[in-house]
């Protein structure tokens, strides 16, 4: 696929499925603006490995989860042209535990961590689209958003919100020529799922079609596509990346 000419924007692009998706665009010829929160050196390292691509990455340090870091992130990705192409709304954390035991700071960090960048990022974002009067975002849930988890009641209720608001989204600006559709990956290999009791991924995996955890760069391919023309007709749609665990 080719994003030559194209700003893409990813929040959580530095590591993970961000990582894999900032890549390749970049590798497709896209200007790509990657947003991280901390992890400086990770940042670093991508930018290495992005070097001999076809297209950039620039690392933003911006916490998306305020609109002061969403809108510095949009604006320095419009700097350029004064338009972004694709927003990929990827950010997310978890914090695992049984509901009748959770903090109140776990339900709070939850929420305020997966849902507000969705909120400013596309708030943001789409001011820049709708003066083009085009543009595609892709949001990423979670398979705990349509079938739900055990122990994770607050981050399963983000990843189905993400789906629903998706959908609203799509009917509100689809007619100014803008998409929006959502990847729902399954187990996937990064940091996220390293730190998950390894007995429990191993059981879903086992569970799944395909008997094996999913790669960062398979869900990247998902976004892709939904990002480039070939799907010039899906909007509001959900595409679940899950090795066929659900
Ligand atoms: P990782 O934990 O590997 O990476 C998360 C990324 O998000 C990092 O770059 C991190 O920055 C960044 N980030 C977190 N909070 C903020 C913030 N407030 N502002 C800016 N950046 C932020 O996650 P994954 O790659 O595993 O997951 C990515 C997305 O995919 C998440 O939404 C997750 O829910 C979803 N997902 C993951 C699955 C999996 O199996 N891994 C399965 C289903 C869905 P920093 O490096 O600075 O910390």
């Amino acid at each position: 696929m080719n994003f030559s000419g194209k700003t893409v924007v990813v929040t959580g692009g530095t590591r993970g499925i961000g990582r894999a998706v900032s890549l390749a665009f970049a590798f497709a010829g896209a200007a790509v603006f990657a947003a991280y929160l901390q992890d400086d050196a990770a940042a670093d390292r991508l930018n290495e490995e992005a070097i001999g691509g076809s297209g950039t990455i620039t690392t933003v340090k911006a916490d998306v989860s305020s609109q002061a870091g969403a809108t510095l992130l949009i604006d320095t990705a419009a700097a350029a042209t004064g338009a972004i192409d694709v927003l990929v709304n990827n950010a997310g954390i978890i914090r695992d535990g049984y509901l009748a035991m959770m903090a109140d700071s776990d339900w709070e960090a939850v929420l305020h961590t997966n849902l507000s960048p969705l909120f400013h990022c596309c708030k943001w974002g789409i001011r820049k689209m709708m003066a083009k009067r085009s543009g595609v975002i892709v949001n990423i849930s979670s398979i705990a958003g349509i079938s739900g988890t055990a122990g994770q009641t607050n981050y399963s209720a983000t990843k189905g919100a993400i789906i629903s608001f998706s959908k609203s989204l799509a009917r509100e600006i689809g007619p100014m020529g803008i998409r929006v559709n959502v990847v729902a990956p399954g187990m996937i290999a990064t940091d996220m799922t390293a730190g998950l009791r390894q007995e429990l991924v191993s059981k879903v995996v086992q569970g799944s079609a395909l008997g094996r955890i999913g790669q960062p760069e398979e869900v990247a391919a998902a976004v892709l596509f939904l990002a480039s023309d070939q799907a010039a007709y899906i909007t509001g749609q959900t595409l679940v990346v899950d090795g066929g665990i659900v």
